[in-house]
């Protein structure tokens, strides 16, 4: 069993600044990534608030880039799926499937995921018609009508992504506001290819191999309309990946890791950076600035214990 003074569990932006503040500070570190670095940032073509690139960056290219430079100090990279954890232990044990890692210190670093709409055949219809990353699957559906669901920022950001590619855009909300911001407003309406549905959720997604359409439901009379589409792209929000935390770790009641700035969880020697902790914003560079701190009190701690 190999064993590290930290194992960092998730390779995001918050996850590689940790790995490269804890390998310049001597640390023996590892991180365990489940497929490649940056997490929901890699998917993120165009960053244009991380402050540096005057034209913006690639958030593959800069995931990339941070891990790289983790590395260069002696982080070690692991890709492995994380299975379970024993944080309550002196020496922390993480189990993966490549084998047990012992930790004195763990970072998490897991992130969040979007929020899935719940509906039976959604999870079978994933790359067959229901995406969550306009950005990612926009361009699949070239001069083609897709449904983007959700009033936030980001469903309205995703539902302008999307006018440029495709023929019609349906934007459907199950308020009769829509939450984004009043800038954002005003783009919709200077967008001629979006359509706006309010007080209307998605009940059913219609598929034969791939998606056919949608069945929305009006929320005040509950009548149906078979709406035909390509695609529906889900934008309602994010739920934090703190599956592994459960039952061991103070969870808030949307289920973030409970931590404040200092980044320390309910477990001495156990941090939460990033969009999985509790916090108020969630951006790269927020999390980045949780992974130096992840790093201060993993060594106050290894000096006390
Ligand atoms: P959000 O602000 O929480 O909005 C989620 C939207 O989805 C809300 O309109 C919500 O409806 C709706 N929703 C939630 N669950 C639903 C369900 N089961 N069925 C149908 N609709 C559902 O999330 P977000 O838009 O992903 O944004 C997250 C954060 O990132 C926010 O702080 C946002 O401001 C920020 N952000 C900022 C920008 C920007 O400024 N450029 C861009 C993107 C995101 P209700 O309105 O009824 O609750």
């Amino acid at each position: 069993m190999k064993q590290f003074d930290t194992v960092i569990i998730g390779g995001g932006p918050g996850g590689y600044t940790a790995a490269l503040y804890a390998a310049r500070a001597g640390l023996s570190v590892a991180v365990l990534e489940k497929l490649s670095a940056g997490g929901q940032m890699a998917l993120t073509t165009q960053i244009d608030n991380y402050p540096g690139f005057e034209e913006g960056v690639d958030g593959f290219d800069l995931a990339e880039k941070m891990q790289r430079q983790a590395e260069r100090f002696g982080t070690e990279t692991v890709l492995t799926e994380v299975l379970s954890l024993a944080l309550q232990k002196p020496l922390k044990e993480v189990h993966t499937t490549e084998g047990t890692f012992l930790a004195k210190t763990v970072i998490l670093s897991t992130g969040a995921n979007p929020r899935q709409l719940g509906l039976a055949n959604e999870q079978a219809l994933i790359g067959r018609g229901v995406n969550y990353c306009a950005s990612c699957d926009g361009m699949f559906y070239r001069g083609k009508t897709v449904v983007v669901v959700g009033g936030g920022n980001s469903a309205v950001a995703d539902a302008i992504t999307l006018s440029r590619i495709a023929q019609k855009v349906i934007l459907v909300h199950r308020r009769d506001t829509l939450r984004a911001t009043k800038i954002y407003h005003q783009q919709l309406e200077n967008t001629p290819n979006i359509e706006v549905r309010y007080n209307s959720v998605v009940v059913q997604l219609l598929a034969e191999n791939k998606l056919t359409g949608v069945i929305l439901q009006d929320v005040n009379t509950k009548e149906e309309l078979h709406l035909p589409c390509d695609g529906v792209f889900v934008s309602i929000g994010r739920a934090p990946a703190s599956t592994l935390a459960a039952g061991q770790l103070d969870l808030d009641e949307a289920g973030y890791i409970v931590a404040d700035e200092s980044t320390r969880t309910s477990i001495p020697g156990v941090f939460a950076v990033g969009d999985v902790r509790t916090k108020a914003v969630r951006q790269i560079v927020t999390a980045m600035a949780d992974g130096a701190a992840a790093v201060h009190y993993a060594e106050e701690y290894l000096n006390e214990n």
